[in-house]
């Protein structure tokens, strides 16, 4: 394949192009082909190929190889311009305008594919690139394109520097190759691979050539023996079919010879041959007809016409022996079925004298993409079942890159948050900004497939709570999460320390260290003041804290009423709920609600809600709570804020606790220089204890607001 410079006898001329595609699409928009290879060759005037053709040959060439695949104008076109918008001043806008939107879409669509830079990490992304490409391309004939640039590329690959030989051959082995095979198109799949093995085990290769050339010489021509014998059987069975015999690339014998570490000899694993009939019927004949003839090989039977590949893929496979033992591998199908095998998915785009082919075998490549991720469940097909299970995984997710080139894969609505964290958690933490090609963005943009992103980081950030809202990954909120608590980590250890203080007053014992220590051991937690953080944070309860030292200090609730008799007026067996937006609490008014399947949803007397069920009062229920004592478990929210003085919080949680009310959860909602506002839930056991509570908060000088908060909800709280 070596050319001599300046050599450009090569060339595909427009005539040429022109009757390639008339060969199978007389109707052809032949004037649109010939202005946009005259586009293309004006674009690229100038420009040379390493191996000194004229640049221009290397587009005419790609859009050869697709007039293989009888692929549609629009195709061919897009060939022919493949380049123009990446190495040319042409743009997007001015391809549009010549050639219309289905044009320039598909050749930006290229570009786009040409501009993924492979990461030094090749292997161990090459997955995510295959997948990439995919998700990149809503359009498969991008994909289609860009194979065939690939394999012009690896044609004429010698011209280029042994090191970039190398390179560009691992991509074609780990990406191409195994994606040309996925869409079904498997002559151009051994190809590559073949062009890339002899770039990157020439000697292997040449090895198995040279032991191919002295198998011929001993046995002649097997091919046309074997193929002679074949079409004789056919024809005395009148069958009408074609045979067509074949060596397989070297690359694929060395592969299988890997594999199964077997000599040269066996001749199923180095010659192929294919009887193409003309109907599915026929296939059936003709498979009978070779059985009764030689001997069929067993377990090497796969009728892929009654279980097709997912991309269309139809054929009987079978290896027969012969009287001397040898074996040869037989593939049977229709001519349909053939168009099928050779082009893949691409059938779709077909023509076939002059009309779009309706293959009764091609897939929908909208479809493609799904039926892949269908069950291969069953199949011994597990390599498929794999890529199936694969394909399935990144449809929820977005591929972006960073600037050095890395495929970052993340979840489908990530955005530059996840991305950074996902480069690392320094980055992350650090990020102010995001430009997403080039362009600022806000930080709760969502990320696309292909974008390139570049993170704008300063010292000094740290991460914010708001954060929280638009980072989807695991990593980034894992990450937020703690540097907020680390950052608020002293003054949850101050207001833990209240509490324990208040919380081991209340029964009668003091809060030491020796106490707390003991605490968090039994509770699995390192040390006294991650036990004083996490109550601080409302993670851990006093209570919890408390009965870890003294398990039988703390109240017993003998007395008390259970929660499942806490209302009077159900009927038996009858259960109930406290309704969430109003939380009625032992001691208020109360009604009942009755809901089908749900039980009685208790809302209080005044509730906003009620008035929903005022046309359907068969639903209503009287009730009242039970007169006697409450165990302190219902829940309440407070909405309080106080001003930001050293000890506030502690001393608003103390009285909380005086009032031998248990804090569930605190939460911060604003926080000013001078001011808190934040959300206590406190347990209860009526509405006396809650009206007790909120007098002696309401008495402290630092508490500037107080109200009991009630959520506008219509779900409804369980009580259990
Ligand atoms: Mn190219």
């Amino acid at each position: 394949m070596v050319r001599a410079k300046e050599n450009t006898d090569h060339m595909i001329t427009v005539d040429d192009l022109i009757a390639l595609v008339r060969a199978y699409n007389p109707k052809a928009n032949c004037e649109r082909i010939s202005q946009a290879y005259a586009f293309g060759e004006k674009m690229h005037q100038g420009q040379y190929r390493h191996s000194g053709d004229t640049y221009f040959s290397h587009p005419a060439a790609v859009a050869a190889i697709l007039t293989q695949q009888r692929l549609d104008d629009a195709t061919i076109i897009t060939a022919l311009l493949h380049d123009t918008i990446e190495d040319t001043k042409a743009s997007f806008v001015e391809i549009e305008a010549l050639f219309g939107s289905e044009v320039a879409t598909l050749v930006d669509g290229v570009t786009k594919l040409t501009n993924l830079q492979l990461s030094s990490h090749q292997t161990e992304q090459a997955e995510n690139f295959r997948k990439l490409f995919i998700a990149m391309s809503r359009d498969l004939r991008v994909i289609l394109v860009k194979l065939a640039d690939r394999l012009h590329n690896m044609r004429t690959i010698r011209s280029i520097l042994l090191e970039k030989q190398i390179n560009k051959s691992r991509e074609t082995m780990e990406i191409y190759a195994p994606l040309a095979g996925r869409m079904g198109m498997q002559w151009m799949r051994e190809e590559l691979e073949d062009l890339a093995f002899r770039v990157l085990n020439p000697d292997a290769r040449k090895s198995i050539i040279r032991r191919f050339i002295r198998l011929q010489r001993d046995s002649g021509d097997i091919i046309q023996r074997i193929s002679g014998d074949m079409q004789t059987e056919l024809e005395r069975a009148k069958i009408k079919a074609e045979v067509f015999g074949r060596a397989k690339k070297p690359y694929s014998i060395w592969r299988k010879m890997n594999q199964k570490e077997l000599g040269f000899s066996r001749l199923s694993d180095i010659y192929g041959f294919r009887i193409i009939t003309s109907s599915e019927e026929d296939c059936y004949a003709t498979l009978g007809t070779i059985h009764r003839r030689w001997r069929a090989v067993p377990g090497r039977f796969k009728d892929y016409i009654s279980q097709p590949k997912s991309n269309g893929y139809r054929s009987i496979h079978t290896t027969v022996s012969g009287t001397d033992g040898k074996r040869v591998e037989v593939q049977i199908r229709s001519q349909a079925m053939h168009d099928v095998a050779e082009t893949g998915v691409a059938a779709h785009w077909s023509y076939r004298d002059g009309v779009r082919v309706k293959n009764p075998f091609a897939v929908e490549p909208e479809q493609w993409i799904s039926s892949l991720t269908e069950q291969f469940e069953g199949r011994d097909d597990h390599d498929e079942f794999l890529e199936a299970v694969k394909l399935e995984m990144y449809s929820d997710k977005v591929f972006c890159f960073s600037p050095k080139g890395d495929v970052i894969k993340l979840p489908r609505g990530a955005t530059p948050i996840d991305f950074a964290y996902a480069i690392h958690t320094r980055i992350g933490s650090a990020i102010v900004g995001a430009k997403v090609d080039g362009l600022r963005v806000p930080l709760w943009t969502r990320l696309k497939n292909g974008q390139s992103v570049e993170i704008i980081s300063a010292e000094g950030q740290t991460p914010q709570r708001s954060w929280l809202d638009v980072a989807t990954t695991g990593k980034a909120r894992t990450s937020i999460r703690r540097a907020l608590r680390e950052r608020d980590r002293g003054r949850f250890i101050r207001l833990g320390r209240e509490l324990a203080r208040a919380g081991f007053e209340h029964v009668g014992r003091r809060a030491t260290e020796k106490a707390l220590s003991i605490s968090a051991k039994h509770l699995g937690l390192e040390n006294h003041e991650v036990l004083l953080e996490r109550l601080g944070s409302a993670e851990i309860t006093t209570h919890d804290v408390i009965q870890a030292v003294y398990p039988d200090i703390l109240p017993s609730d003998q007395d008390e009423i259970s929660p499942r008799r806490a209302v009077i007026g159900l009927q038996h067996g009858q259960s109930f709920e406290r309704a969430r937006c109003c939380g009625p609490l032992p001691g208020e008014r109360i009604v009942g609600i009755s809901h089908r399947g749900k039980g009685v949803v208790v809302h209080a007397i005044d509730c906003d809600l009620l008035g929903e069920y005022e046309d359907q009062p068969n639903r209503w229920v009287d009730l009242n709570w039970h007169e006697g004592t409450h165990p302190p478990i219902y829940s309440t929210t407070l909405e309080i804020t106080i001003s930001n003085g050293s000890g506030v919080l502690g001393r608003i949680c103390t009285l909380i606790g005086e009032k031998q009310a248990n804090i569930s959860d605190l939460r911060f909602i604003d926080r000013k220089p001078d001011f808190f506002r934040m959300l206590i839930d406190v347990e209860l056991r009526d509405v006396e204890q809650l009206l007790s509570l909120m007098v002696t908060l309401e008495a402290d000088s630092d508490v500037a607001a107080l109200d009991r908060y009630r959520q506008a909800a219509t779900s409804s709280q369980t009580l259990s």
